[in-house]
């Protein structure tokens, strides 16, 4: 096989130079990591090929055994991991090496913030794969060769990581890939066969495909043979597949940190073996921090499908809801075709099953932890709540033990972290309050301080303060819980229910007849801006707040919807006024017409601000209120 060797010298994208740079110095207090992605690289391509094979046999060649080596030559300070995998064409090569194409770095690239000790921070969350061999080689030679019996020839990719790389065609008469790093002068710790074996066995014991190395001969007694005697290192068994009480809490760690390539330990696990006529080995993390796209509803989710030991594909979405897509795992069906494709996937009964049982055990598990470990409890919480807060909408048939899941701001604390529960409010309700209650804004401090409040805060009544912008979402599918309604303070009449005394009542009644006419003239110059003018009994400090009806869109979420582009239908709110404050007395003895519109508009507008609302017009708010101010020092 004689092979025209073109040879080009081509510079790195721009990104590859920087995320290299960043992998080098975030990943060294890691750096045997790089053999882990090396490895998981070398697993991946068998995996390919096997796969592959599936449809066309003739892919083997004649070298059926599928494997992945590990040798290293003190001499030439070289360290080399190859496999008779997939391999690569030129073409692949220069677009999966040479650019950000690989979807590990790619995702990392495209989330880094340009602070580097964030983005340091944020690497372990990525395969950083095939880069990370130059965090102890300064230059790495890759050859590599498609597998089927029309490649003719191979590929041989060579750099410095300093900016560019060469590739050329060269012979290659085996299928597959090796990777040849040729280690720095200060990593030479490498070159010694207990170190890669510890290695091997730490991160990759788990990797089905044996990963071989060659047989160590001590001493005299033994003669090293000619041709090298290859031995497996990994054991292979697949950890799901062991009985639980056989399994080392440190083996489930190491376990996590391979298949989601992070370096936390994760919070909790879930181990279970289903028997039946769907049988299946389910090993489910809970991870101890959210991914950079955990708030991306179309973010991968982390469980691999594996059937009978074959893996068939990373980010089964089809195994958990959305609302759980931080859960990272393994599933390994019995039942399943092994060429099971995301289509089949869609409409399979045997999968809707695992994934009804896969939510059952990770709620299971996060009761559990809120129940005896409340600590554990919040730092999940405060990085996947907000996650978990999609749930009673997605999934109707949970939503109660959601709902027990979930963790609030509540006016009953100071802080701002969500740690009150549905039944922590239930447990301080009085007996004759009937609802939660709640507000939705767009920011903490918006809802701590917002004038609906106002009544509730001189009544001693707790209300929850919900200032994520998924909690719209979450309180349009979870509206009762333990059989009490959930109200928020900002919609319709309110309605304290026995908490309103008799006489407070009657006297309300009384100055809505009162003060009819004002509340008309109001209405008059507010005209469709407003739906109506009324009395509020929730004020007690400011001059005005806005409601809305009970079946309308709140001002939050139409101003969430706003901000993300979307169109929301223009409800006119409610305008409150509160009787007892001055600036309402004032304008019920203002005889200047003038004057009387720019006080009522004004105080329509600062409605709006204080509920975190902007104004569509806010020169003419201006204007209205230095005119106000002016006429006021002149009275
Ligand atoms: P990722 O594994 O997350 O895709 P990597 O940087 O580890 O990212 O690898 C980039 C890509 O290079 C892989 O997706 C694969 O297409 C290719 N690749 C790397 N190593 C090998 C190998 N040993 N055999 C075949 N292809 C490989
Ligand atoms: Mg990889």
């Amino acid at each position: 096989m004689s092979v025209e060797a073109q040879k080009e010298t081509l510079e790195f994208q721009a990104e590859v130079s920087q995320v290299l740079n960043l992998v080098i110095r975030s990943l060294y207090s890691n750096k045997e990591i790089f053999l882990r992605e090396l490895i998981s690289n070398a697993s991946d391509a068998a995996e390919k090929l096997r796969f592959e094979s599936l449809t066309d046999d003739a892919l083997f060649e004649d070298d059926p055994d599928l494997r992945i080596r590990v040798t290293f030559d003190e001499e030439a300070g070289t360290l080399t991991i190859s496999d008779n995998g997939i391999g690569m064409n030129r073409h692949e090569v220069s677009e999966t090496i040479g650019t950000i194409a690989s979807s590990g770095t790619k995702k990392f690239f495209e989330s880094m913030t340009g602070d580097q000790s964030k983005d340091s921070e944020m690497i372990g969350q990525f395969g950083v794969g095939f880069y990370s061999a130059f965090i102890v080689a300064d230059k790495v030679t890759l050859i590599t060769r498609r597998a089927g019996l029309g490649e003719e020839h191979g590929v041989r990719w060579e750099s410095d990581g300093q900016g560019a790389y060469s590739i050329e065609n060269v012979d290659k008469p085996s299928r597959g890939t090796d990777v040849i790093l040729h280690l720095n002068e200060d990593e030479k710790e490498f070159l010694a066969g207990y170190r890669l074996r510890g290695i091997i066995s730490k991160f990759s014991d788990h990797i089905s495909m044996p990963v071989e190395m060659e047989k160590e001969f001590h001493g005299e007694e033994e003669e090293k043979p000619e041709t090298p005697e290859f031995e497996r290192v990994n054991t292979g068994t697949a950890l799901w597949m062991r009985a639980k009480s056989e399994i080392t809490d440190e083996e489930y760690n190491d376990f996590y940190k391979h298949v989601s390539h992070d370096f936390e330990a994760p919070l909790a696990h879930a181990h279970n073996r289903v028997e039946g006529n769907n049988e299946y080995s389910a090993l489910l993390y809970i991870p101890s921090r959210a991914p950079f796209d955990m708030w991306d509803r179309d973010q991968k989710h982390g469980v691999k499908l594996f059937v009978r030991r074959v893996f068939i594909m990373d980010e089964a979405e089809k195994l958990m809801p959305r609302y759980l897509r931080f859960v990272k795992g393994v599933v390994d069906s019995d039942d399943l075709p092994l060429n099971v494709s995301r289509e089949i996937l869609q409409h399979n009964r045997k999968i809707d099953t695992i994934r009804q049982a896969n939510t059952k055990r990770v709620l299971g598990v996060l009761e559990k932890m809120a129940k005896n470990d409340a600590e554990k409890y919040q730092t999940f919480w405060d990085q996947f709540g907000k996650v978990m807060k999609e749930g009673p909408a997605e999934d109707f048939g949970s939503k109660d033990k959601i709902a027990a899941l979930l963790r609030f701001a509540s006016t009953h604390n100071e802080g701002d972290e969500q740690n009150v529960s549905l039944d922590d409010y239930i447990s301080r309700m009085p007996e004759e309050q009937e609802k939660i209650y709640y507000i939705t804004a767009e920011s903490a401090a918006a809802a701590r301080f917002s004038p609906h409040l106002e009544v509730f805060k001189k009544k001693g009544i707790e209300v929850l303060l919900l200032s994520d912008r998924v909690d719209e979402w979450l309180v349009s599918g979870l509206t009762e819980y333990e059989g009490k309604t959930l109200q928020s303070v900002a919609k319709g009449e309110l309605d304290l229910g026995d908490m309103d005394d008799e006489e407070e009542k009657a006297s309300q009644e009384k100055q809505a007849e009162e003060h009819k006419g004002l509340l008309e003239k109001m209405k008059d110059v507010l005209g469709d801006g407003v739906k109506e003018v009324r009395i509020s009994h929730r004020l007690t400090d400011s001059p005005a707040c806005l409601v809305v009806e009970d079946h309308d869109m709140s001002a939050n979420l139409a101003r969430v919807l706003k901000s993300v582009g979307q169109d929301a239908p223009a409800t006119a709110p409610i305008i409150e006024i509160n009787l007892e404050h001055p600036l309402v007395e004032r304008l019920e003895n203002e005889d200047d017409e003038a004057r009387f519109g720019d006080l009522t508009q004004v105080l329509f507008d600062q409605a709006q601000l204080a509920e975190g609302g902007q104004l569509d017009d806010p020169a003419a708010f201006v204007r209205r209120l230095n005119s106000l101010m002016l006429n006021l020092s002149g009275k």
